[in-house]
C-alpha cells in the first residue's frame, strides 16, 4: 500500500500542545519573540483556539540568520555518513511518533486523520530518502576538449537557505525542503504558514532529539512574512530561497530575491486537468478521481481541478462520482471516522462558495453538495457539478476544496487543448486502457507531472514540480531535490 493511502490504525494520540508552542526555535533554544507578541492557532473543525505561538520580529530573524551562519561550517564539514545517520534518525522518530503528529496535523489543519497519517508517512520518507542521497553526492571529472587541462566539478552546499511553506501539508512541505538541504550540507531557517505552525515546532523537537546540531534548523513564525523575508534575503550570507505556496506570493518573492540574485526554487499553484477517455476502466477512474480530488479534502496543489470526461462514459462517471462523493463522512478532522474534514479558514469556504455559485450561474448542474452548511467549523460538503462551462471561474482558478467540476469532451485533440488552456502546469491525470494514447497525451500535456491511470503522483523518489506559472525547480527525485541546495564549482586543473 502506498504511504499516502494508509487508512486504518489505532486510536489517535493527543499531542502535547504546550510542547509545540513553547517558543521560536533558534540556535537550538526555545524562546519567546523579541516583541513578546503571540499568534493564535485555530482548530478549523471547531473554531477553538488550540494554542498561541510567538510572533517573531526582525530582531528574531537576525538571530536566526546568525545561528544558521554560526552552524554552517560545522554542518557542511560533518561527514556525509554522519549527516545521513542523523537524517535517518529523524525518519525513525517521525514514524515512532506518527500517531501524535497525525493528530496534531488534523487539529491545526482540519484534514481527516487518515489523510494526516498519509502525510506523516510521506513527510518522514523525505528524511529516509535524503539520508540515502546524502552519501551519494558525486562530482564530475573530464578532460577539456582542447586537451589542455582536466575539468573537475565539485558540488558544494549552496549556503544558508530560507524555506517558506504553506498550511496544506504542514509536515511534508517542510521536510521536502529541510531533508535535502541538510543532506546537501546547508543550514536553514523555516518559516511555516501562520495557520499551521504547531507541526513545524513539533518536528523541530524531533530534529533536536535526532542529533541535528543547534543552528542547523531554525524555525520562526510571524505575522509579517513580507518584511521578514526581505530582511533575511538582504543578508548576503543567505544564498537560497525555497518557497511552496501560491503563485501570487511566489512572484513577489522572486522579485524580492532578484534584488540580491538569490537562487530560488518555487513550488506554486496548480489547476490540474483530469482526463477520462471512453475506454478507461470506470472503477479505476473513479478510484483515481476520489484520490486526486479528495485527498486533503481538495486542499492540494495537485488536486484535480477540472475533470474532462469523454461523452461515451460521461453519464456513468458522473453518476458513480456523485454516489461516492455524497457518501463521504464529513466531520472533525481529528475524528478517526472522518473522510472529509473542514477547510482551513472561513475565507477558504467563502471562495469555494463563490466559485460554485459562479459555475451554476453559468449553467453547471449540482449533482451533490453545493451549499455551505450552518454551524461551527469551516465546512464545505463534497460536491459534484456537471456540465461546467470553460468560462466558469473555477476552470481558471484553484478551487482548493471538495468540488469536482465535470465537463464533457469528444476528441483527443480538443481535450488536450482544453487541458492546456491554463497558466498553470503542475499535475495532470489521464485514464485510458490504450497505453499508446496515454503516453501520447502525456507527452502533449503541459505539466511537470502526469499520473497515467493513477490518482496520485507524489513520491519522494520522483521529481515533484511544475512548469509555466506552477513553479521553478524540482523537489525529491534522484538528485533533483538535493541539487537545488548545491552549487557546482568547476576547477580547471593542470597536474
Ligand atoms: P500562500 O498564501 O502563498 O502562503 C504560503 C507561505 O508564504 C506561508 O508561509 C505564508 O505565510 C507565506 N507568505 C505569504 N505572503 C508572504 C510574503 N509577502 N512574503 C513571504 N512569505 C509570505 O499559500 P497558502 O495559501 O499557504 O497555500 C496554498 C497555495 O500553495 C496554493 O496555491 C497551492 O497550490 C500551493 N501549493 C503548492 C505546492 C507545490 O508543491 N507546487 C504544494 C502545496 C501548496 P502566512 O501563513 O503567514 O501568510
Amino acid at each position: 500500500m502506498n504511504a499516502l493511502q494508509q487508512t486504518s490504525r489505532p486510536q489517535p494520540i493527543a499531542p502535547d500542545l504546550g510542547a509545540c508552542s513553547r517558543g521560536l526555535y533558534i540556535d537550538g533554544t526555545w524562546r519567546p519573540a523579541a516583541g513578546g507578541r503571540t499568534i493564535p492557532v485555530t482548530d478549523p473543525s471547531t473554531e477553538a483556539v488550540l494554542a498561541t505561538v510567538p510572533d517573531a520580529t526582525l530582531e528574531d530573524a537576525a538571530s536566526a540568520v546568525e545561528a544558521a551562519a554560526k552552524a554552517a561550517e560545522g554542518w557542511r564539514s560533518t561527514a556525509p555518513r554522519k549527516r545521513s545517520e542523523i537524517l535517518r534518525r529523524c525518519f525513525e522518530l517521525m514514524i515512532e511518533r506518527s500517531e501524535m503528529l497525525a493528530t496534531l496535523i488534523s487539529m491545526e489543519n482540519g484534514k481527516a486523520l487518515r489523510d494526516a497519517r498519509g502525510e506523516v508517512a510521506y513527510a518522514a520518507e523525505f528524511f529516509r530518502w535524503n539520508a540515502e542521497e546524502a552519501v551519494r553526492i558525486t562530482g564530475e571529472f573530464g578532460i577539456a576538449p582542447a586537451g589542455t587541462n582536466r575539468i573537475v566539478v565539485d558540488y558544494q552546499p549552496i549556503g544558508i537557505c530560507l524555506l517558506i511553506t504553506p498550511w496544506n501539508f504542514p509536515a511534508a512541505m517542510a521536510t521536502r525542503k529541510i531533508a535535502p538541504a541538510l543532506a546537501a550540507g546547508c543550514t536553514v531557517i523555516l518559516k511555516p504558514a501562520t495557520e499551521t505552525p504547531l507541526t513545524a515546532y513539533a518536528l523541530a523537537a524531533i530534529y533536536e532529539e535526532a542529533g541535528v546540531p543547534p543552528g542547523v534548523v531554525n524555525v520562526l513564525t510571524t505575522t509579517s512574512p513580507g518584511p521578514m523575508t526581505a530582511a533575511i534575503l538582504a543578508d548576503p550570507r543567505v544564498r537560497k530561497l525555497s518557497f511552496t505556496g501560491s503563485t501570487g506570493v511566489g512572484r513577489a518573492l522572486l522579485a524580492e530575491a532578484s534584488k540580491h540574485v538569490i537562487s530560488c526554487s518555487m513550488e506554486l499553484g496548480g489547476n490540474a486537468p483530469f482526463l477520462v477517455f471512453d475506454d478507461a476502466d470506470l472503477e479505476a477512474a473513479l478510484d483515481g478521481a476520489m484520490i486526486a480530488k479528495m485527498r486533503n479534502a481538495g486542499e492540494a496543489c495537485t488536486a484535480a481541478n477540472r475533470i474532462y470526461v469523454q461523452s461515451g462514459i460521461y453519464d456513468a462517471f458522473a453518476e458513480g462520482l456523485s454516489r461516492r462523493m455524497a457518501a463521504m463522512r464529513v466531520g472533525n478532522g481529528a475524528d478517526a471516522t472522518t473522510e472529509c474534514g473542514p477547510m482551513i479558514t472561513r475565507k477558504a469556504v467563502d471562495k469555494i462558495d463563490r466559485l460554485v455559485k459562479d459555475a451554476t450561474a453559468r449553467g453547471a448542474r449540482v449533482l451533490c453538495g453545493g451549499a455551505v452548511p450552518a454551524g461551527e467549523g469551516f465546512y464545505y460538503p463534497p460536491t459534484v457539478l456537471a456540465d461546467v462551462p470553460g468560462e466558469a471561474e473555477m476552470a481558471h482558478e484553484e478551487i482548493f476544496g471538495p468540488v469536482a467540476p465535470l465537463s464533457r469532451f469528444d476528441s483527443e485533440s480538443d481535450v488536450i487543448a482544453r487541458a492546456n488552456n491554463t497558466e498553470y502546469g503542475l499535475a495532470a491525470y489521464i485514464f485510458t486502457r490504450d497505453l499508446a494514447r496515454g503516453m501520447r497525451v502525456a507527452s502533449k500535456i503541459e505539466a511537470g507531472m502526469i499520473a497515467l491511470n493513477r490518482g496520485l503522483v507524489s513520491d519522494p523518489a520522483a521529481p515533484f514540480g511544475g512548469v509555466k506559472q506552477s513553479g521553478l525547480g524540482r523537489e525529491g527525485g534522484q538528485h533533483h531535490g538535493i541539487a537545488e541546495f548545491m552549487e557546482a564549482k568547476y576547477i580547471a586543473a593542470n597536474f
